[in-house]
C-alpha cells in the first residue's frame, strides 16, 4: 500500500502577500505527515501531525493566527475522524488552545462523545492536562489589523458571502501502510462571525468525513454554504457510486456553488491511494505527499512537481 498525504491551508482569494508563506507551509506540513506515514505511523497521527504544524503556523487561520469573531475575540473549531471505525472528535467555539486538532482527539479517544462545545471544551481540556496559551497568544497582528478594517462595513457573511470572507482554515487526509485513512480539519472559521457561532468544520460529514470504504475528504470554504449541502459526505457518496476523486469532488463543489451559491474546496485520498485538491475559489494552497514526490498547488490549474527523499 502506497502511504500519502494531502493537506490545504484554506480555500479563498489569498493575497499576494501572503501566497508565498501559505505554498511554504502547505508543504512543510505535507512533508511533517507524510514522515508520520514513511515512519509506519498511522493515518490518523499523520493528519492529526500536520494539522498541528499549520495551527502553529501564523500564516493560517487555524490554532495561532485564527480570525477574530465580532467581539474581536479568538473561537475555534476542529475535527478529527477514523476511516477505520467512524470513530470521530470535534470541538467547537474553543478558546485559549493552541492545537484545537488534539483536543478534537482527545474527545474521539477519551468520552464517549463525538463533539464538545465552548467553555465545556475548555473545560475538558484542563481535566486532560491540554496545554492552554493567553487569549491574545493566537491572535497576530496582521489579524488585529485586518479585523480593524473590515469590522467597519462588514454586516457578516451570513448576508453578503463573499469568497474573500472565508479564510484560511487547514486540513489534511491520509492513507497510511495498512490501509487505513483518515481526515482532520481545524479552523478559526470567517472573520467578524458571530459569537458562537460554529462553521462547516467542526461538523461530521460537512468539514470532513473518512471511512475506509470510500476515503477521506477535508472541506474548506464558505461554511455555511458546506452545511447546507454535507459537503464532505457528499463528496464521499460520489465516490461510493463509482465516480474518481476528482469528479467527486469537482461535482460536489459545482453542486454547491449552483444550490446555494457558495465557493470553497476539498482535498480526498482514496482507500487505493487516488487523490484530489479542488477548489472553486480563487485561490487555495495545498500539497500532497506520495512515494517520493511533494506536489503542490495554488492557483486553479497549477500542479507542481518536486522529487524529495525523506
Ligand atoms: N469553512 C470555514 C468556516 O466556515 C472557513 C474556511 O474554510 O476558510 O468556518
Amino acid at each position: 500500500m502506497s502511504a500519502v498525504i494531502v493537506v490545504h491551508g484554506g480555500a479563498w482569494a489569498i493575497p499576494d502577500e501572503l501566497a508565498q508563506a501559505s505554498v511554504d507551509g502547505v508543504k512543510s506540513a505535507a512533508c511533517q505527515g507524510f514522515s508520520v506515514l514513511k515512519g509506519g505511523g498511522s493515518a490518523l497521527d499523520a493528519v492529526e501531525a500536520a494539522v498541528r504544524m499549520m495551527e502553529d503556523n501564523t500564516v493560517f487561520n487555524a490554532g495561532h493566527g485564527a480570525t477574530l469573531n465580532n467581539n474581536g475575540d479568538v473561537e475555534l473549531d476542529a475535527i478529527i475522524m477514523d476511516g477505520k471505525t467512524l470513530a470521530c472528535g470535534a470541538v467547537s467555539s474553543v478558546k485559549n488552545i493552541a492545537n484545537p486538532v488534539s483536543l478534537a482527539r482527545a474527545v474521539m479517544d477519551k468520552t464517549s462523545h463525538v463533539m464538545l462545545t465552548g467553555s465545556g471544551a475548555n473545560q475538558f481540556a484542563e481535566s486532560m492536562g491540554v496545554e492552554t496559551v493567553p487569549t491574545d497568544a493566537l491572535v497576530t497582528e496582521y489579524e488585529r489589523k485586518e479585523w480593524e478594517k473590515h469590522k467597519t462595513y462588514v454586516n457578516g457573511v451570513m448576508e453578503d458571502f463573499n469568497a474573500q470572507w472565508a479564510h484560511d482554515t487547514v486540513g489534511a487526509v491520509a492513507l497510511d501502510c495498512t490501509g487505513n485513512v483518515a481526515c482532520a480539519t481545524s479552523t478559526g472559521g470567517i472573520r467578524n462571525k458571530k459569537i458562537g457561532r460554529v462553521g462547516d468544520s467542526p461538523v461530521i460529514g460537512s468539514g470532513g468525513y473518512a471511512d475506509n470504504f470510500s476515503g477521506a475528504v477535508s472541506c474548506t470554504g464558505h461554511g455555511e454554504s458546506i452545511l447546507k449541502v454535507t459537503l464532505a459526505r457528499l463528496i464521499v457518496s460520489h465516490i461510493e457510486q463509482g465516480k474518481s476523486v476528482s469528479d467527486a469532488s469537482q461535482l460536489s463543489l459545482q453542486y454547491m456553488g449552483e444550490r446555494v451559491h457558495g465557493a470553497g474546496g476539498s482535498i480526498v485520498v482514496s482507500p487505493s491511494g487516488q487523490w484530489a485538491a479542488t477548489f472553486t475559489t480563487e485561490r487555495m494552497a495545498w500539497a500532497a505527499a506520495q512515494q517520493d514526490e511533494l506536489w503542490y498547488g495554488l492557483e486553479p490549474s497549477q500542479r507542481n512537481k518536486e522529487h524529495f527523499s525523506q
